[in-house]
Protein backbone atom coordinates (compact mmCIF):
# COMPACT_ATOMS: atom_id res chain seq x y z
CA UNK A 1 0.00 0.00 0.00
CA UNK A 2 1.75 3.36 -0.97
CA UNK A 3 0.51 5.04 2.29
CA UNK A 4 2.03 2.84 4.78
CA UNK A 5 5.08 4.02 2.34
CA UNK A 6 4.21 7.33 2.81
CA UNK A 7 3.84 6.65 6.93
CA UNK A 8 6.85 5.02 7.20
CA UNK A 9 9.19 8.27 5.17
CA UNK A 10 6.98 10.39 7.47
CA UNK A 11 8.04 8.95 10.39
CA UNK A 12 12.22 9.30 8.75
CA UNK A 13 11.18 12.93 8.63
CA UNK A 14 10.14 13.75 12.11
CA UNK A 15 13.04 11.88 13.34
CA UNK A 16 15.38 14.46 11.39
CA UNK A 17 12.95 17.04 13.10
CA UNK A 18 13.54 16.00 16.29
CA UNK A 19 16.88 15.68 15.71
CA UNK A 20 18.05 19.38 13.81
CA UNK A 21 18.03 21.76 16.63
CA UNK A 22 20.41 24.15 15.93
CA UNK A 23 20.83 23.37 12.11
CA UNK A 24 22.14 25.37 9.03
CA UNK A 25 19.00 27.32 7.40
CA UNK A 26 20.14 25.19 4.23
CA UNK A 27 19.89 22.23 6.00
CA UNK A 28 16.14 22.64 7.22
CA UNK A 29 15.35 24.07 3.56
CA UNK A 30 15.87 20.18 2.61
CA UNK A 31 14.04 18.91 4.93
CA UNK A 32 11.26 21.42 4.37
CA UNK A 33 11.33 20.45 0.52
CA UNK A 34 11.52 16.27 1.14
CA UNK A 35 8.39 17.36 3.51
CA UNK A 36 6.79 19.30 1.03
CA UNK A 37 6.90 16.58 -1.46
CA UNK A 38 5.73 13.78 1.00
CA UNK A 39 2.89 16.63 1.59
CA UNK A 40 2.05 16.66 -1.86
CA UNK A 41 2.32 12.67 -2.68
CA UNK A 42 0.02 12.88 0.68
CA UNK A 43 -2.58 14.87 -1.21
CA UNK A 44 -2.44 13.29 -4.21
CA UNK A 45 -2.53 9.87 -2.57
CA UNK A 46 -6.02 12.06 -0.68
CA UNK A 47 -8.02 12.76 -3.77
CA UNK A 48 -7.55 9.31 -5.51
CA UNK A 49 -8.98 7.91 -2.34
CA UNK A 50 -11.73 10.78 -2.87
CA UNK A 51 -12.22 10.16 -6.33
CA UNK A 52 -12.31 5.81 -5.32
CA UNK A 53 -14.93 6.79 -2.48
CA UNK A 54 -17.06 8.51 -4.86
CA UNK A 55 -17.47 6.05 -7.14
CA UNK A 56 -17.72 3.26 -4.63
CA UNK A 57 -20.49 5.31 -2.80
CA UNK A 58 -22.10 5.78 -6.09
CA UNK A 59 -22.43 2.00 -7.02
CA UNK A 60 -23.47 1.61 -3.83
CA UNK A 61 -26.67 4.05 -4.51
CA UNK A 62 -27.34 2.11 -7.74
CA UNK A 63 -26.79 -1.35 -6.32
CA UNK A 64 -29.40 -0.02 -3.66
CA UNK A 65 -31.52 1.11 -6.30
CA UNK A 66 -31.86 -2.09 -8.34
CA UNK A 67 -32.11 -4.03 -5.01
CA UNK A 68 -35.12 -2.27 -3.85
CA UNK A 69 -36.67 -2.31 -7.58
CA UNK A 70 -36.48 -6.36 -7.82
CA UNK A 71 -37.48 -6.21 -4.32
CA UNK A 72 -40.73 -4.74 -5.56
CA UNK A 73 -41.12 -6.63 -8.23
CA UNK A 74 -40.43 -9.89 -6.28
CA UNK A 75 -42.76 -8.66 -3.96
CA UNK A 76 -45.43 -8.23 -6.60
CA UNK A 77 -44.93 -10.67 -7.69
CA UNK A 78 -45.45 -12.91 -4.99
CA UNK A 79 -48.61 -11.14 -4.48
CA UNK A 80 -49.85 -11.93 -7.63
CA UNK A 81 -49.27 -15.66 -7.28
CA UNK A 82 -50.94 -15.68 -3.81
CA UNK A 83 -54.15 -13.79 -5.19
CA UNK A 84 -54.40 -16.00 -8.18
CA UNK A 85 -54.29 -19.11 -5.62
CA UNK A 86 -56.76 -17.59 -4.05
CA UNK A 87 -59.30 -16.83 -6.59
CA UNK A 88 -58.68 -21.19 -7.82
CA UNK A 89 -59.60 -21.95 -4.59
CA UNK A 90 -62.68 -19.66 -3.88
CA UNK A 91 -63.23 -21.22 -7.79
CA UNK A 92 -62.94 -24.56 -6.47
CA UNK A 93 -64.87 -24.01 -3.70
CA UNK A 94 -67.91 -23.08 -5.31
CA UNK A 95 -67.59 -25.92 -7.96
CA UNK A 96 -67.73 -28.64 -5.23
CA UNK A 97 -70.32 -26.76 -3.43
CA UNK A 98 -72.59 -26.77 -7.06
CA UNK A 99 -71.52 -29.91 -7.98
CA UNK A 100 -73.18 -31.23 -4.81
CA UNK A 101 -76.05 -29.42 -4.48
CA UNK A 102 -76.92 -30.47 -8.60
CA UNK A 103 -77.90 -34.21 -7.09
CA UNK A 104 -80.83 -32.14 -5.13
CA UNK A 105 -82.40 -30.81 -8.76
CA UNK A 106 -85.66 -32.45 -9.87
CA UNK A 107 -86.39 -29.57 -12.63
CA UNK A 108 -84.27 -30.50 -16.04
CA UNK A 109 -84.12 -27.35 -16.93
CA UNK A 110 -82.46 -25.87 -14.13
CA UNK A 111 -80.36 -28.68 -14.12
CA UNK A 112 -79.32 -28.65 -17.69
CA UNK A 113 -77.88 -24.88 -16.84
CA UNK A 114 -76.48 -25.71 -13.68
CA UNK A 115 -74.66 -28.12 -15.41
CA UNK A 116 -73.54 -25.25 -17.88
CA UNK A 117 -72.43 -23.46 -14.73
CA UNK A 118 -70.31 -26.60 -13.76
CA UNK A 119 -68.59 -26.77 -17.02
CA UNK A 120 -67.60 -23.03 -16.74
CA UNK A 121 -66.28 -23.44 -13.56
CA UNK A 122 -64.58 -25.87 -14.35
CA UNK A 123 -63.10 -24.53 -17.61
CA UNK A 124 -62.34 -21.12 -15.64
CA UNK A 125 -59.93 -23.32 -12.53
CA UNK A 126 -58.32 -25.13 -15.31
CA UNK A 127 -57.47 -21.63 -17.15
CA UNK A 128 -56.61 -20.26 -13.92
CA UNK A 129 -54.12 -22.97 -13.41
CA UNK A 130 -52.46 -23.10 -16.30
CA UNK A 131 -51.01 -19.38 -15.76
CA UNK A 132 -49.95 -20.38 -12.11
CA UNK A 133 -46.47 -22.53 -13.54
CA UNK A 134 -45.57 -19.20 -14.86
CA UNK A 135 -45.14 -17.48 -12.05
CA UNK A 136 -42.60 -19.81 -9.95
CA UNK A 137 -39.61 -19.52 -12.40
CA UNK A 138 -40.08 -15.40 -12.56
CA UNK A 139 -40.24 -15.20 -8.78
CA UNK A 140 -37.13 -17.43 -8.46
CA UNK A 141 -35.39 -15.29 -11.37
CA UNK A 142 -36.56 -11.71 -8.80
CA UNK A 143 -34.84 -13.40 -5.74
CA UNK A 144 -31.83 -14.52 -7.58
CA UNK A 145 -31.25 -10.81 -8.68
CA UNK A 146 -32.36 -9.25 -5.19
CA UNK A 147 -29.63 -11.61 -4.00
CA UNK A 148 -27.21 -10.39 -6.47
CA UNK A 149 -27.56 -6.78 -5.96
CA UNK A 150 -27.38 -7.48 -2.30
CA UNK A 151 -24.23 -9.26 -2.24
CA UNK A 152 -22.90 -6.49 -5.15
CA UNK A 153 -23.66 -4.00 -2.20
CA UNK A 154 -22.56 -5.09 0.32
CA UNK A 155 -19.20 -5.72 -1.04
CA UNK A 156 -19.36 -2.14 -1.90
CA UNK A 157 -20.24 -1.23 1.36
CA UNK A 158 -16.91 -3.11 2.95
CA UNK A 159 -14.68 -1.60 0.26
CA UNK A 160 -16.18 1.96 0.65
CA UNK A 161 -15.42 1.56 4.99
CA UNK A 162 -11.86 0.37 4.18
CA UNK A 163 -11.31 3.17 1.88
CA UNK A 164 -12.73 5.48 4.24
CA UNK A 165 -10.55 4.23 6.72
CA UNK A 166 -7.46 5.16 4.81
CA UNK A 167 -8.33 8.41 4.21
CA UNK A 168 -8.40 9.01 7.15
CA UNK A 169 -4.77 8.16 7.81
CA UNK A 170 -3.96 9.91 4.86
CA UNK A 171 -5.35 12.53 6.10
CA UNK A 172 -3.88 12.31 9.75
CA UNK A 173 -0.54 12.06 7.24
CA UNK A 174 -1.44 15.44 5.86
CA UNK A 175 -2.50 17.24 9.09
CA UNK A 176 1.26 15.67 11.01
CA UNK A 177 2.56 16.77 7.66
CA UNK A 178 1.40 20.41 7.58
CA UNK A 179 2.30 20.61 11.18
CA UNK A 180 5.83 19.54 10.59
CA UNK A 181 6.05 22.20 7.89
CA UNK A 182 4.66 24.68 10.38
CA UNK A 183 8.12 23.78 12.48
CA UNK A 184 10.16 23.28 9.88
CA UNK A 185 9.39 26.87 8.79
CA UNK A 186 9.90 27.95 12.56
CA UNK A 187 13.28 26.66 12.56
CA UNK A 188 14.22 27.83 9.82
CA UNK A 189 13.28 31.75 10.41
CA UNK A 190 15.25 31.24 13.57
CA UNK A 191 18.44 29.45 12.05
CA UNK A 192 18.21 32.15 9.14
CA UNK A 193 17.85 35.17 12.53
CA UNK A 194 20.96 33.32 14.22
CA UNK A 195 23.36 33.45 10.76
CA UNK A 196 22.38 37.14 10.02
CA UNK A 197 23.70 37.83 13.73
CA UNK A 198 26.90 35.21 13.13
CA UNK A 199 27.13 37.00 9.88
CA UNK A 200 27.37 40.48 11.21
CA UNK A 201 29.46 39.96 14.36
CA UNK A 202 31.81 37.69 12.37
CA UNK A 203 32.35 39.97 9.37
CA UNK A 204 34.78 42.80 9.98
CA UNK A 205 34.56 43.91 6.72
CA UNK A 206 35.24 47.83 5.86
CA UNK A 207 34.96 49.49 2.76
CA UNK A 208 37.45 52.46 1.36
CA UNK A 209 36.45 55.39 2.90
CA UNK A 210 38.00 57.65 -0.37
CA UNK A 211 36.30 57.14 -3.56
CA UNK A 212 40.47 57.27 -5.01
CA UNK A 213 43.15 55.17 -4.92
CA UNK A 214 44.31 54.70 -1.42
CA UNK A 215 47.51 55.68 -0.64
CA UNK A 216 49.51 55.45 2.56
CA UNK A 217 51.90 58.22 3.69
CA UNK A 218 52.35 56.71 6.94
CA UNK A 219 51.17 53.39 8.06
CA UNK A 220 50.13 51.70 11.72
CA UNK A 221 52.66 51.93 14.36
CA UNK A 222 54.78 53.70 12.76
CA UNK A 223 56.39 57.18 14.44
CA UNK A 224 53.94 59.74 13.44
CA UNK A 225 55.61 62.43 15.06
CA UNK A 226 58.82 62.59 16.31
CA UNK A 227 57.97 65.98 18.53
CA UNK A 228 56.03 63.82 20.53
CA UNK A 229 53.10 66.18 20.19
CA UNK A 230 50.36 62.95 19.03
CA UNK A 231 52.32 60.30 20.55
CA UNK A 232 55.37 58.02 19.38
CA UNK A 233 53.02 55.16 17.62
CA UNK A 234 50.44 55.98 15.16
CA UNK A 235 47.20 54.41 15.83
CA UNK A 236 45.98 54.44 12.00
CA UNK A 237 46.54 55.37 8.49
CA UNK A 238 47.22 58.48 6.35
CA UNK A 239 46.01 58.06 3.21
CA UNK A 240 47.17 60.81 0.56
CA UNK A 241 43.79 62.64 -0.74
CA UNK A 242 43.23 66.23 -2.02
CA UNK A 243 41.65 69.27 0.00
CA UNK A 244 37.79 69.15 0.54
CA UNK A 245 38.18 65.53 -1.04
CA UNK A 246 34.82 63.40 -0.05
CA UNK A 247 35.05 60.79 2.81
CA UNK A 248 32.69 58.13 3.09
CA UNK A 249 31.33 56.18 6.10
CA UNK A 250 33.56 52.86 5.90
CA UNK A 251 30.49 50.62 7.05
CA UNK A 252 27.05 50.82 8.36
CA UNK A 253 27.03 52.78 11.41
CA UNK A 254 26.12 55.10 14.23
CA UNK A 255 28.13 58.74 15.03
CA UNK A 256 29.12 58.92 18.16
CA UNK A 257 31.42 61.44 18.50
CA UNK A 258 32.43 64.49 16.20
CA UNK A 259 34.72 67.29 17.53
CA UNK A 260 37.40 69.49 17.40
CA UNK A 261 40.74 68.48 18.68
CA UNK A 262 44.22 70.18 19.02
CA UNK A 263 45.58 66.97 18.00
CA UNK A 264 43.14 65.41 15.95
CA UNK A 265 41.84 68.16 14.69
CA UNK A 266 37.84 67.32 12.74
CA UNK A 267 37.14 64.32 13.64
CA UNK A 268 34.58 61.84 13.70
CA UNK A 269 33.73 58.53 15.34
CA UNK A 270 31.45 56.34 13.61
CA UNK A 271 30.14 53.09 15.83
CA UNK A 272 29.73 49.70 14.04
CA UNK A 273 28.33 46.62 14.57
CA UNK A 274 31.20 44.33 14.39
CA UNK A 275 32.47 45.77 17.46
CA UNK A 276 34.62 48.06 15.83
CA UNK A 277 34.98 52.27 15.93
CA UNK A 278 36.45 54.16 13.04
CA UNK A 279 38.49 57.20 12.98
CA UNK A 280 38.50 60.06 10.34
CA UNK A 281 40.52 62.96 11.68
CA UNK A 282 42.19 66.37 10.39
CA UNK A 283 38.87 66.83 8.42
CA UNK A 284 38.17 69.87 6.67
CA UNK A 285 34.46 70.31 6.99
CA UNK A 286 32.37 67.70 9.44
CA UNK A 287 29.11 66.65 7.32
CA UNK A 288 27.20 64.66 10.28
CA UNK A 289 26.30 64.98 13.87
CA UNK A 290 26.32 62.81 16.88
CA UNK A 291 23.34 60.07 17.19
CA UNK A 292 23.56 60.41 13.50
CA UNK A 293 23.12 57.07 11.64
CA UNK A 294 25.05 56.53 8.84
CA UNK A 295 25.56 54.01 5.67
CA UNK A 296 28.44 52.55 4.21
CA UNK A 297 29.54 55.11 0.94
CA UNK A 298 28.00 58.25 2.94
CA UNK A 299 29.60 61.32 2.77
CA UNK A 300 30.56 62.19 5.88
CA UNK A 301 33.03 64.53 6.10
CA UNK A 302 35.79 66.61 3.79
CA UNK A 303 39.47 65.79 3.86
CA UNK A 304 41.35 68.40 4.84
CA UNK A 305 44.84 69.64 7.18
CA UNK A 306 43.27 70.48 10.73
CA UNK A 307 44.84 69.80 14.16
CA UNK A 308 48.78 68.74 13.90
CA UNK A 309 48.75 67.95 10.37
CA UNK A 310 51.46 69.00 8.17
CA UNK A 311 49.48 68.45 5.33
CA UNK A 312 46.09 67.45 3.90
CA UNK A 313 45.35 64.24 4.40
CA UNK A 314 43.06 61.59 6.27
CA UNK A 315 44.04 59.61 9.13
CA UNK A 316 41.76 56.50 9.60
CA UNK A 317 41.57 54.83 12.63
CA UNK A 318 39.98 51.66 13.57
CA UNK A 319 39.49 50.42 17.53
CA UNK A 320 37.43 48.42 19.76
CA UNK A 321 36.58 51.50 22.15
CA UNK A 322 35.40 55.53 21.49
CA UNK A 323 38.02 56.63 23.93
CA UNK A 324 40.98 56.86 21.46
CA UNK A 325 42.18 53.37 22.76
CA UNK A 326 42.55 49.56 21.53
CA UNK A 327 43.59 50.84 18.46
CA UNK A 328 44.28 47.95 15.40
CA UNK A 329 45.95 48.55 12.06
CA UNK A 330 43.37 48.96 9.61
CA UNK A 331 45.22 48.14 6.34
CA UNK A 332 44.31 44.76 6.50
CA UNK A 333 40.36 45.62 6.72
CA UNK A 334 40.73 47.68 3.69
CA UNK A 335 42.31 45.20 1.77
CA UNK A 336 45.58 47.15 1.82
CA UNK A 337 49.02 44.89 2.15
ZN1 LIG B 1 47.82 59.92 11.15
Amino acid sequence: MKYKQLLASLLIGGAILTAGVNVHASSIDDQIKQNQTQLTQVKQQEQSLTAQLQAVMNKITENKTKEENFSKALLKEKLDYQALKDRISALTKRYEKKKQSIEAISNPTTYLAETNKIIDLKDQINNLKAILPKYEPQIASFEVSVAYYQQQRLASENQRNQLATQLQQVSQQDASLQSTLQKLDQQKAEAEKQQAKQAQTQATGFASPLATNLVVSSGFGQREDPNGVSGTQHDGIDLVGQLDQSVFAARDGKVVMTGTDKSAGNYIIIQHDNGFYSYYLHLNHILVKTNDSVLVGQEIGKMGTTGNSTGVHLHFGLAHTANWKEFVDPAPYLKIS
